[in-house]
């Protein structure tokens, strides 16, 4: 595993570059091309998306008021809400596929490298974010999918286990008895999109006490999908997004719709040329309805300086919110259309 690892110009494999290029930043140096962090920054901050935020968010925010890392506390708090066996739809117990497997879709960006790692179509391995971690900083790929990504956990030391609890089971029969198939099959012309049957992402952004900026998502996609399917999550500016001097975003919905537009990619570019994250995801979300889509999505950004934003389209007024803590309190935001 070890002989795998990608080493630098530095002759340091990536999880020791980035440790470097943390340090680095903090002395505002540049380092191999990097840009070197800027002073000012809003941090300790982390937000994470939907119902299970505040929770997540409790688990994330002890690490950066230690002075933890933002990517720690990232995968903490997705860790946390992988491993809830109720949350239907990230992790453990998340709702199957058309054939009754649950599989799984991570990533994680790392602001001080630009580094991702991903994993597509993970199965029988829980904690997915903490793989997609593994992918970036012992590999030089940025995306593992399908069984060779199990096998790939397997060799870092996760368990591979069923991720099927009673709960998933009961529900999956309940709709096989029926259902024939997945409505995945069923393509829909532009403009009418029926709203799915059932999908939620953990997306949780950091700042840290240093100025470092981590993200990462984790996800069972959509209920019922079709096996193989990976959806907007493990995409690198569809999923989430960082860059170290702008900000973070991430995203939920529709990823099918959603991974076409890299909407995390395009909300960042926009906070990097002035809009505020309400702004830029309200932009990056009418990006999409421009070219007639109706879906039913969600993006939330964090600025560097603490800001944040969000925007959504479809979806009942009163359902998508997003949880943000930092030196001033917790807060769970309701976004409104
Ligand atoms: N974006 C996820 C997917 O399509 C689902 C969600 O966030 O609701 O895989």
């Amino acid at each position: 595993m070890k002989a795998l690892k990608q080493t630098s110009s530095t002759g340091m494999n990536r999880r020791e570059f980035a440790l470097a290029a943390t340090a680095t930043a903090l002395a505002a140096l540049p380092l191999n091309g990097l840009a070197a962090t800027k002073d000012e920054h809003g941090g300790p901050v982390i937000i994470t998306t939907w119902d299970f935020g505040p929770g997540a968010n409790d688990v994330g925010w002890p690490v950066l008021q230690s002075g933890g890392l933002a990517i720690d506390a990232v995968e903490a708090a997705i860790n946390h809400v992988e491993l809830l066996p109720d949350e239907f739809y990230v992790g453990f117990g998340g709702v199957p596929n058309e054939i009754g497997e649950t599989t799984l879709d991570a990533m994680m960006m790392w602001g001080p490298t630009h580094d991702v790692g991903a994993v597509g179509c993970l199965k029988r391995i829980k904690r997915a974010v903490s793989v997609a971690r593994k992918v970036m900083e012992e590999t030089q790929h940025s995306l593992l999918v399908g069984d060779d990504a199990t096998r790939f956990a397997v060799r870092m030391g996760f368990e591979e286990t069923s991720l099927t609890n009673l709960r998933s089971q009961k529900f999956w029969e309940a709709w096989v008895a029926k259902n024939k198939e997945s409505s995945a099959w069923d393509p829909e012309p532009i403009g009418e999109q029926r709203p799915l049957e059932g999908h939620d992402t953990v997306g949780t952004m950091a700042v840290d006490a240093q100025g470092n900026i981590g993200v990462g998502c984790s996800t069972n996609g959509r209920n019922f999908k079709l096996p193989g399917r990976v959806g907007d999550s493990p995409i690198a500016g569809a999923g989430a997004y960082c860059d170290n001097e702008v900000g973070a975003a991430v995203a939920t919905g529709n990823g099918d719709v959603m991974m076409r537009f890299l909407p995390t990619y395009h909300t960042i570019e926009l906070m990097r040329a002035g809009a505020t994250p309400a702004e830029a995801t309200q932009a990056a979300i009418k990006r999409i309805t421009d070219k007639g889509y109706s879906f039913d999505g969600g993006l939330v950004a964090l600025a560097r300086n603490g800001e944040h934003g969000a925007s959504k389209q479809g979806w009942e007024n009163n359902k998508f919110r997003y949880a943000v803590r930092n030196g001033s309190g917790s807060q769970h935001i309701l976004v409104k259309p």
